[in-house]
């Protein structure tokens, strides 16, 4: 059900605005006409106006036709391989970013790009011919939110643990978004060249927290690493590339693409530069996109491992850096592409309003939770 603003509630029930006012502020709640209420709150403002209220469900354009777009099944033929796409999670310091730095110094050449911690990474690199997508979150207890929406995009999830460490807070939260999300989980168990550390301490941790060892006859791998040396690194890939075919990613790349926002920022040069993850169809240049709050015309695509590398287009599990929209969109908005810019403008801006418009749940303000964000 859709919520309902105060103006329309106010319009439908034929009472004055300032009278459902009067009633939110006896409710502690100082707001405007514009603010959106749930169901259950509007049902509730109703109910003390002593009116019926009935819930028409209208179709918005957003709903018509991004919906639809959704819901396209792709045809069994039309499916072929993808590259799993994987995103590092763990505890701050536990060596996330120095790992991922590592495994792409193995096979991209002077892969020297300087790790921000603020920001994203999302990278494709090939092992042996075998492409895989690896996605860097930041560590930082700021970033949660982005980092829930990391593991909503992804397909396997190597949890970094430092041994030295052990399981920390951040650990466990990112195994509880891991099994929320439902993906595979593999371990690094990183610093593993660290004088002195105990190795069976932190796997003793894991298995507390519902990650068996499979070396104890359960079921997660967990591979000992050094971003340091370089000790257990094949290994990760391996073992990341064996829980890719053991689950056969697919995708169709023969359609309008559907990918989503890791993050987006206003460049001083370039405009807003819009880091995407496409996760079905092929995304072109050219393409009318709507993303979140955003649109506009994919005007350019940049690889995130070579800037100077212009994409003409970007199939699924590719991560691209595009232009071309009009404002940043948030992180973990879906893109989906148009055939129409008026549409893409449309649903864009409609989606800006009512997003600057508060929005009222049945006790007061809405919050955005991590579980919110993984549904
Ligand atoms: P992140 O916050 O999880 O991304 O962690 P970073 O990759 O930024 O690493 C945090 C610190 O740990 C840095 O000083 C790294 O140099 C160090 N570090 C990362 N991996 C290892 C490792 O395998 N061995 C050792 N000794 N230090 C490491
Ligand atoms: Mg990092």
């Amino acid at each position: 059900q859709l919520p309902c603003s105060v103006k329309e509630l106010s319009e439908a029930a034929g009472v004055p605005a300032v009278q459902i006012l009067r009633i939110l502020m006896d409710e502690g709640v100082m707001t405007n006409i514009n603010a959106q209420m749930d169901p259950e709150l509007t049902e509730f403002i109703a109910a003390e106006l002593g009116v019926d209220v009935d819930f028409l469900q209208p179709e918005t354009l957003e709903d018509r036709v991004l919906m639809r777009l959704e819901e396209i099944e792709d045809p069994e033929e039309s499916l072929v391989a993808r590259a799993p796409v994987v995103t590092f999670l763990g505890h701050v310091d536990h060596g996330k970013t120095s790992l991922l730095d590592r495994l792409i110094g193995i096979d991209v050449a002077g892969g020297e790009s300087g790790g921000i911690t603020q920001h994203i990474r999302a990278y494709r690199i090939e092992n042996n011919g075998r492409p895989m997508a690896f996605v860097d979150t930041p560590g930082h207890e700021a970033f949660t939110e982005m980092r829930a929406r990391g593991a909503g995009v992804t397909d396997i999830v190597v949890l970094v643990v430092a041994a030295d460490d052990g399981v920390m807070p951040q650990t466990e939260e990112a195994i509880s978004h891991a099994k929320a999300a439902g993906v595979p989980i593999i371990v690094a168990l990183n610093k593993i060249d660290l004088p002195g550390v105990d190795p069976l301490r932190a796997m003793t941790d894991l298995n507390t927290n519902g990650l068996q060892p499979s070396e104890w006859g359960g079921d997660t791998e967990i591979v000992k690493t050094s971003a340091t040396t370089g000790e257990g690194l094949d290994e990760l890939l391996e073992t990341i590339l064996t829980v890719a075919e053991l689950n056969e990613y697919v995708a169709n790349p023969d359609r309008a693409a559907i990918g989503t926002c890791l993050e987006s920022q206003q460049d001083a040069d370039r405009g807003v530069v819009t880091k995407v993850l496409v996760q079905n169809g092929t995304l072109k240049v050219g393409d009318i996109v709507v993303c979140g709050d955003a649109y506009g015309r994919v005007k350019a695509m940049l690889d995130p491992l070579s800037p100077r590398t212009r994409l003409e287009e970007a199939g699924p599990s590719v991560p691209v850096n595009l232009t071309g929209l009009d404002i940043a969109p948030s992180a973990g908005a879906r893109l989906y592409v148009l055939d129409d810019i008026a549409e893409a403008r449309e649903i864009a801006e409609t989606r800006g309003k009512s997003q600057h418009n508060e929005y009222l749940g049945a006790t007061g303000f809405r919050q955005t939770t991590l579980d919110t964000l993984f549904e």
